[in-house]
């Protein structure tokens, strides 16, 4: 685990704490340090566990109170920056998408001030290379080559879960950090490249905890129910909207618990676990995405939230 790079950000592990600075400069020379004074002006934070494809960013603004707005772009994804409960500070989440290319990648955080006064803080970046596991599956022939009366269904319900997903709530609904779903082992397969039945088809955007079923699945956060509906692919899924463009999705399911359109606590029991959609066996597929970037649900954990 690398250090952080001011006393603030050092009271934050076990995430990365990798940027502080004053809108005085962003070069990494001038970046506060544990021994120089914290600079005058708007602080911004990043908080990270690795610069790696499926990794979330939290970005921090601790403003001297003349920020209006703030927005933080980064690979092609811009977030508005919004009040943290109860504080002075403001945030925003952005995601690596677990298929971003590797390689240098400017971040900006732009500052509208009183006045219409616009400031651009940058940060270059280096996105890492990550390696992700591999595996070949035997499925059932309808899931890897879905018959044609099929197509038409399943196309209908990435369209609808896409536009789902492509509403941004400007509010943060989320109650602290976030959560595991269920206590059962994961099998460590975010990210992993999948032969189907010997043809390489999909790419493993989630992450597969060993639930037995019919154990309940629990709201990794608190937020409002998005979907939740019985879906070819996926099966029985819920997909909560936490606010500020990040959803977390739980899949496979044998019983849904909740209605589109409700609102459910952290821990509160969503679905049971089972094996419907395209699935070999009980388990919870559970993933994340934010503003279309899909993101290691492990990494979500750690967010300092
Ligand atoms: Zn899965």
């Amino acid at each position: 685990m690398k250090r952080g790079l001011s006393r603030r950000a050092r009271a934050l592990p076990p995430v990365l704490a990798a940027l502080a600075a004053g809108l005085a400069g962003l070069a990494p020379a001038r970046l506060a340090s544990q021994a120089a004074p914290q600079p005058a002006g708007p602080v911004i934070r990043l908080s990270y566990r690795a610069l790696q494809p499926g990794e979330p960013i939290l970005v921090v603004l601790e403003s001297d109170g003349t920020v209006r707005t703030a927005t933080a772009t980064f690979l092609g994804a811009t977030a508005e920056l919004r009040p943290a409960p109860g504080g002075a500070r403001s945030f925003a989440l952005i995601g690596i998408d677990v298929q971003a290319k590797p390689g240098p990648a400017r971040l900006t955080v732009k500052l509208i001030k009183a006045g219409g006064l616009v400031e651009n803080v940058r940060q270059d970046l280096v996105v890492a290379e990550r390696a992700f596991p591999s595996t070949k599956l035997q499925l059932k022939p309808e899931y890897v080559t879905p018959p044609a009366s099929a197509l038409a269904r399943i196309k209908r319900e990435t369209e609808l879960v896409a536009l789902a997903m492509s509403v941004v709530t400007p509010e943060w609904l989320g109650e602290g950090p976030f959560a595991l779903p269920h206590d059962a082992a994961s099998w460590g397969n975010f990210g992993q490249r999948r032969l189907n039945n010997n043809v390489l088809q999909s790419l493993h955007a989630g992450l597969d905890l060993r639930v037995p079923f019919g154990q309940p699945i629990r709201a990794s956060n608190a937020g409002a129910i998005a979907v939740a509906s019985d879906l070819y692919m996926g099966g029985k899924t819920v997909i909560i909207d936490h606010g500020l463009g990040v959803f977390s999705s739980y899949g496979h399911m044998s019983e849904l618990r909740v209605k589109r359109g409700e609102r459910v606590k952290k821990g509160q029991t969503i679905g049971l676990c089972g094996s419907t959609g395209r699935s070999t066996g009980p388990h919870l597929h559970w993933s994340f995405k934010i503003l279309d970037a899909r993101v290691d649900p492990e990494a979500m954990l750690r967010l300092p939230l």
